[in-house]
């Protein structure tokens, strides 16, 4: 960046983003949640991409994406790629046209990474990061929407203090916050169950309003910048560290959230009896 570039003069005065020069994310997923997240990390200073996704841009997906009908029938990684330069020009951006579920390298992508952005629409592509990242005691940022967009959830997971993701399924299986929400709309728990046994890659995601979504990326992306200061060897002044490692968040009063804006906070720590954390502390004891 040459002295005289002005594009983040608007938010010098928050922090030195000089101080993310260094910093890499793997985006991993380039959807609605995805592009949106990298767009945020892009216009906060964040410079190093690497883009993971198998699939192009369709009709439907141009109501909720960051590309529009421009990049019809385009790869999601090329479209996103030039938005994402579109703003910072002197961003670099690595691409991988890949499956998470068969891509050899994943492992590797993971461990070049500073942070991941899990941004996937599939509960087997979550776990199998879950499991490389907690193995490899990489940060990595999730957040799902539930169905018709009544309101989602965004979790960090943060190496030798907090829970993972499977973690987190048990803790959540014992809260009313998994009575009623479903992600997928129009198959039943039994069905579902069933579809991801035969490990079918991809399953239609929810539908849900770009503005509801919009929520769910907001935070999302909040907790990746924090995910990215927890890494720093300066933590900047105004990224004031966020305490919980899981939030969820109601967009409206629907089932089970009561009103509005409805937002519940957890810090998660590990469990006792989960077997993927277990690989964590026998590989670094
Ligand atoms: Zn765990």
């Amino acid at each position: 960046m040459t002295n005289d570039d002005q594009t983040f003069a608007r938010i010098e005065a928050l922090f030195d983003i000089e101080l993310f020069t260094d910093v890499k994310v793997l985006i991993a997923g380039c959807g609605s949640g995805g592009s949106s997240v990298a767009l945020q990390l892009v216009m906060s200073g964040v410079r190093n991409f690497t883009l993971l996704d198998k699939d192009t841009l369709q009709i439907e997906n141009v109501i909720r994406h960051v590309c529009g009908r421009r990049y019809l029938g385009q790869r999601k990684i090329d479209a996103v790629e030039d938005v994402l330069l579109d703003r910072n020009p002197n961003a670099n951006i690595s691409k991988i046209e890949a499956d998470i579920m068969d891509y050899r390298d994943m492992e590797s992508a993971i461990i070049e990474s500073d942070v991941v952005v899990l941004a996937t629409d599939n509960e087997p592509s979550r776990y199998r990061l879950n499991e490389l990242c907690v193995k490899n005691r990489k940060p990595f940022v999730v957040a799902r929407v539930f169905t018709r967009g009544i309101g989602g959830e965004a979790f960090a997971y943060r190496p030798g203090s907090g829970g993972c993701l499977a973690c987190l399924e048990m803790v959540l299986a014992r809260t009313t916050f998994r009575d009623g929400i479903k992600e997928i709309d129009l198959v039943s728990e039994e069905e579902r169950q069933k579809v991801y046994g035969m490990e079918i890659e991809e399953i239609k995601d929810s539908p849900g309003l770009s503005l509801d979504i919009s929520f769910i990326t907001s935070f999302h992306a909040r907790f990746v910048l924090d995910a990215i200061a927890r890494g720093l060897p300066q933590r900047p002044k105004y990224l004031i560290p966020i305490d919980e490692n899981y939030i969820i968040w109601g967009n409206r009063p629907v089932h089970p959230f009561k009103k509005h804006f409805h937002l519940q906070r957890i810090d998660l720590t590990p469990q006792k009896n989960c077997a993927v954390c277990a690989t964590e502390s026998a590989a670094h004891v």
